[in-house]
């Protein structure tokens, strides 16, 4: 089921998006499944699975750390994380950037934006943003590559709020790309888009989709 379910869904979106796996709370195996049908990218939220997991799997899988990520946890996954999503602070950015330069490498990253009506989502504003962007301490991050931005949107059925929000992270992102960024051939990427509403965010400009329980089956949540 897991690979035909990769198919499926590569089968059905651009080629142009990337799909991520989503693989938090699934089994070694599952993701063992999921790469022998191709897949190479997969998404974790939290840390310490994230680690377990890289120990036992290919080397070659490009590992996505999609959740919160808080300061004290960069330097597990510094070594070998292939994009962080969900950077909302310059304090985050500093410490990814001191970890990376440890481990001699640059990190990807992606800048999260609140862009659903919940108020429990983490995420900045445009205007935090911009002021992030342009201070010195910013500008003095040399092992982080800023490749595009990351949202959520809103957990509602009404596709409408849906497309709304998503139609805003594509404003932010070509906002930034036109200003901040516009030296930054790097920033490119637009992560937004899940199981249920992937199809809206790609209409809308997602460049990366993160989806799990459309490959994995649902997940128990405790
Ligand atoms: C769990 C999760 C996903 C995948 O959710 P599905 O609805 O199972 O596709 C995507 N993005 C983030 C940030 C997540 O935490």
């Amino acid at each position: 089921m897991i690979a035909e379910n990769i198919q499926t869904i590569n089968s059905t979106i651009p080629n142009t998006v990337k799909l991520i796996a989503v693989s938090k709370t699934k089994p070694f195996t599952d993701i063992q499944v999921a790469y022998d049908a191709g897949q190479r990218d997969f998404g974790e939220n939290k840390v310490q699975e994230l680690v377990n997991k890289t120990l036992v799997l290919p080397k070659d899988i490009r590992w996505h750390l999609i959740g919160h990520l808080q300061t004290n946890k960069v330097k597990y996954i510094a070594p070998f994380v292939h994009l962080i999503h969900a950077v909302d602070s310059i304090k985050l950015l500093k410490e990814i950037n001191k970890q990376a330069k440890k481990y001699g490498r640059n990190i990807n990253c992606l800048l999260q934006f609140h862009i659903a009506q919940e108020s429990t989502k983490f995420g900045l504003s445009l205007v935090e943003a911009q002021e992030i962007v342009v201070s010195t301490e910013f500008l003095q991050l040399e092992n982080v590559t800023i490749c595009g931005v990351m949202g959520m949107a809103s957990f509602v059925s009404d596709q409408a709020v849906i497309t709304t929000e998503f139609k805003k992270l594509k404003e932010i992102f070509s906002e930034l790309k036109s200003t901040a960024f516009s030296e930054n051939g790097n920033f490119t990427e637009i992560s937004m888009g899940m199981s249920g509403d992937y199809d809206a965010a790609i209409q809308a400009g997602s460049t990366m989709i993160r989806v799990g329980s459309k490959i994995f089956g649902h997940r128990n949540t405790n």
